[in-house]
This record gives C-alpha cells, sequence and structure tokens, in this order.
C-alpha cells in the first residue's frame, strides 16, 4: 500500500512520510492507494483483544513501514491517559440505540482517542527517515482539536506546538482548557476571525515555500495535527471496528448483523474514518451526517453540490461550525475513481467560486453511503432536554445534533437498524449550554461545570475539575495577517527583514 496526493495520484509516499509531511506539497490530502479488507476471520481474531490490541491490529494495516512491535508499544502508552480499561465503550440507550462514548480521555472529547496517538507516529516517522530536525505542529481549531493536540504533545522531544483558534468561536471552558494549558514546548494564540480563517490561514503556512526555507535553515519542520493529517484518521476507523467486536460480544447484535453509524460532522474526519470502516468491510448499512446549522454537508450529501457561499452561523456545537470541510477531498478521491485530475478541478472551483458540484454519478455513488440532516440551535437544546428527562442520556451540544437528525432519519425513512451514535463530548464540556437546555438559569459559565454535576448527580469528568482555579498562561491574539510572523516569533526565528 502506498500514499497518494488527492490531488495527483502520481504523488506517491509511504505511510510515515505522508504522516511527516502532513500535507502533499501540491495541496492534496495523502490518502491510501487501497484499503484494507477485513474478513470473517480478522474480525473474529479482533473481538478476541482488548482496546490496545485492536488498535495497533489495525493500525499495522495502513502503517506498512511501522512494526507491529512499534504499534503495539504506541497504542499501549497512549491510552494509559484514559479512563481504565475503557478507551471508547459503547452505551445502549433502548430503542436501538448505541452510544460509542468516544470522550473518556484526557481532554473529554473525542480528538484525545487519535491525538494520544499520532504524535508518537510523527516522532516515530522522523526517526524512520534518518532527520533530527526539530518538528512544529500547526493546528488550527474550532476548540476541541486544540486541547487534545496540547495534550498529546506537550513536553514531547523534539516537538514545538502552535495553536491557533477563533478567539470569539469557542466556549468559555475549551478556552479555558487551553489559556492554562502548561508546557514549555507549547503556544496558544487566538486570531481575529472565524475557524475556516484559522484553518485556511494554517494552509497557507503549510504552502509557503519561502516559510519552509527559512525554518528548514533553523532546523525546523512542520507538520499539522489536524484531520488532514492521516495520522489523526486512522486511530478513528479502529473505534468503528472496535464498537462492532464490543457489541457483538455483548449480545447487542448478531454476527454479520448491520448497523447504522450517525456521527455528529464538522470537518469531516470522524464520519470519513466510518466510510474507511465500512470499505473495510464493517457491516454497516447507512453513514448518518449530521450537521447542525452549518448545514453546508448536509446540502452536499443532498444535492451533490459543495457550496461554501453562505453565513457562517457561530452555534452551541461550535466544533461543527466548519464550512470547509477538508476532508471531503478524501471523499472525493474515493468517489471519483482517485482521479487527481477531477479532484484539482473541483478544488479549484471551490478556492475560486467557494462552490463545486458532483456529477451524477459521482452523487449516487455517495449517496449509496451517506444520508444526512440538519438541526437547529432550538433542536438541539429540545433534544438535549428530552433525552435527559426521560433518563435515556445526557448529550453534549455536538452529540444532540446526531441523535435529533438520528430521529428525523427513522421518521422519514421507518429505518429501524441499530444505530451507534459518536458520542463526540462530555456534556461537562459544554456545561452552559446544557444546562440552559435542561431548563436551568446559568450565572456563570466557569461555575457551569460543578453546578451540571449538582444538577444531574454525574461527578465532574477528571481533565475538568478545578478548571476555573487554574492560572492563565496564554492571551495572545492577533490578526490573521499576522499567522506567519508571530509563529516565527514563538520558535524564535523572527527578524524584521521578515
Ligand atoms: C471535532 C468535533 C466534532 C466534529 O468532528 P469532525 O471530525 O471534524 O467532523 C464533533 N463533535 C465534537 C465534540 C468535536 O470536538
Amino acid at each position: 500500500m502506498h500514499y497518494l496526493s488527492t490531488r495527483n495520484e502520481n504523488i506517491v509516499t509511504n505511510a510515515s512520510t505522508a504522516i511527516l509531511e502532513g500535507l502533499s506539497a501540491d495541496g492534496g490530502l495523502y490518502t491510501p492507494s487501497e484499503i484494507p479488507v477485513l474478513g470473517k476471520n480478522e474480525l473474529a481474531l479482533l473481538r478476541t483483544m482488548n482496546y490496545e490490541k485492536r488498535a495497533a491490529w489495525i493500525l499495522a494495516c495502513y502503517l506498512n513501514d511501522y512494526t507491529d512491535e512499534e504499534l503495539l508499544s504506541i497504542s499501549q502508552s497512549a491510552y494509559l491517559k484514559f479512563e481504565s480499561g475503557n478507551v471508547a465503550p459503547v452505551v445502549s440507550i433502548g430503542e436501538n440505540t448505541f452510544m460509542l462514548e468516544l470522550f473518556r480521555g484526557p481532554t473529554s472529547a473525542f480528538k484525545d482517542v487519535a491525538l494520544s496517538i499520532m504524535p508518537q507516529l510523527l516522532t516515530s516517522a522522523l526517526h524512520k527517515s534518518g532527520s533530527d530536525d526539530e518538528i512544529c505542529i500547526l493546528v488550527a481549531t474550532s476548540g476541541d482539536t486544540g486541547k487534545a493536540a496540547l495534550e498529546g504533545y506537550t513536553d514531547l522531544e523534539g516537538t514545538k506546538i502552535i495553536v491557533f483558534y477563533p478567539d470569539e468561536g469557542i466556549s468559555p471552558v475549551q478556552k479555558l482548557q487551553m489559556s492554562t494549558h502548561v508546557g514549555k514546548n507549547t503556544f496558544v494564540c487566538g486570531i481575529k476571525g472565524n475557524f475556516d480563517d484559522a484553518q485556511t490561514g494554517v494552509k497557507k503556512l503549510f504552502l509557503d515555500i519561502e516559510l519552509r526555507e527559512k525554518l528548514a535553515k533553523h532546523g525546523i519542520r512542520l507538520s499539522s495535527a489536524n484531520s488532514i493529517n492521516w495520522g489523526r484518521l486512522v486511530p478513528q476507523i479502529v473505534y468503528y471496528i472496535s464498537a462492532y467486536c464490543d457489541m457483538l460480544n455483548s449480545g447487542m447484535i448478531d454476527t454479520c448483523e448491520k448497523v447504522n453509524v450517525c456521527v455528529p460532522t464538522g470537518n469531516f474526519g470522524n464520519i470519513l474514518a466510518a466510510y474507511y470502516a465500512k470499505k473495510m468491510g464493517l457491516p454497516i448499512k447507512m453513514l448518518i451526517c449530521a450537521s447542525n446549522t452549518n448545514r453546508v454537508l448536509d446540502e452536499f450529501i443532498r444535492t451533490g453540490i459543495y457550496n461554501a457561499n453562505r453565513k457562517f452561523d457561530k452555534t452551541i456545537s461550535p466544533s461543527m461550525d466548519i464550512i470547509v470541510s477538508s476532508n471531503v477531498e478524501r471523499l472525493l478521491f474515493e468517489i471519483l475513481g482517485h482521479s487527481g485530475k477531477d479532484i484539482s478541478k473541483l478544488m479549484s472551483s471551490l478556492n475560486e467560486s467557494y462552490c463545486f458540484e458532483l456529477n451524477s454519478d459521482a452523487h449516487n455513488i455517495l449517496k449509496e453511503s451517506f444520508v444526512s440532516d440538519w438541526c437547529s440551535e432550538a433542536e438541539t437544546k429540545d433534544t438535549i432536554n428530552e433525552y435527559y428527562k426521560s433518563g435515556r442520556y445526557l448529550p453534549d451540544t455536538h452529540t444532540a445534533v446526531a441523535l435529533n437528525v438520528l430521529n428525523k432519519y427513522k421518521k422519514r425513512t421507518g429505518d429501524q437498524t441499530k444505530t451507534l451514535v459518536a458520542s463526540t463530548a462530555s456534556p461537562f464540556k459544554f456545561a452552559s449550554d446544557v444546562l440552559s437546555a435542561i431548563g436551568f438559569d446559568v450565572s456563570d459559565d466557569l461555575k457551569a461545570i460543578d453546578q451540571l454535576s449538582e444538577v444531574s448527580g454525574y461527578p465532574v469528568p477528571g481533565p475538568l475539575v478545578g478548571l476555573n482555579n487554574r492560572p492563565i498562561l496564554h492571551t495572545r491574539v492577533i490578526e490573521c495577517a499576522d499567522m506567519r510572523k508571530t509563529s516565527e516569533f514563538l520558535l524564535g526565528i523572527h527578524d524584521d527583514k521578515g
């Protein structure tokens, strides 16, 4: 297996280089040349393993220039930071609905599952390449990636990390998690703009040849922790396969029984991982893509038209407030038969006119696997309230979007297939909005965490305990235009000539 740029299938590299570079030099995303297939025997074998072993085994299917021992040791040390023995548990809440809880890691959101593994995949890739450069990770975050990446990279030898977040686009808890982060190789910086501005800015830095050369002179190379990096995606494939094994083992489903997977979607990384699991042969019927009011993906799946020419809404599910979803490009790679030429055309169209359209063949392939819907702010709150009051579940604001969309889908289609819903964050991470949804006045955003615990009777997750007593260490907020200058300054290589 090789890795190809989505924009030019003649750009070929191996797994470790794809992870090391993050983004191909032509702006494309590295994507595997073929998707490994899981047979019945493999699934039977995986059923007997614990999460760490399943992860190492599945990673090995994709990352063939890493050794099995290396992957097992990476996976075992990565998940030490998770609640014991429970990286990604499946919880049945009735009505054929199963929550895949992905928030048991060090920052209480699903990004931890991949970002606990990725830093070690990266440093190991660097060693394989024979280089002793320092790696600088640049991250654009809509809130959750930033803190999870900071956790993953803190004090990791040979790395530095700079996180850019939209100053007014993340929740108070998310902001506090990042601004209080301790680590000598970690930098956090607000930007005046939204997530798309941050993501575009980071992509620009990656493609800035002058900057790359300057960094190279100082022995620094750039890499990404966003889901444009393949190293972020593989560990996400693992939990869908692992969940299916757990459901089989606990009798929630029968052998070969098909399930639907419903995912609250932003940058299209998480649901894309489920798509790869499906392509690998995991018995998944439909992938249900749930959008908030930034419903560009819902529209894309329904119509085949990706229209980024729209107003950006700030919602109570901020990690889904995204208009240009990077990983759609990897999906295009699959449904357009690996044609870099076709994808380049669509991506230029997106760049120039903020819009592209699939031909009807490609759109039909898309619709074979994906359905979608969206959810208003009021519906998100009502859903939290309904599930909480009926004693079924206390979803966070993102997971509530998925539950709402799942219910709409069931009503519309009558499909009663058992459904795995990605529960992407702890409700405590979005405590103020969750509290107000279940009918409580929130006097103080930062006290909301304890208040939610008192009201609901659930304990505050470890990583969020005492958050509002930690000292604020990062206060920098910059213009988007200054992202390069600031990065150079933080890396200690800025000079006035630029
Ligand atoms: C990042 C995130 C999402 C969106 O996931 P994508 O992979 O970007 O589609 C949904 N919910 C939460 C809580 C997140 O942090």
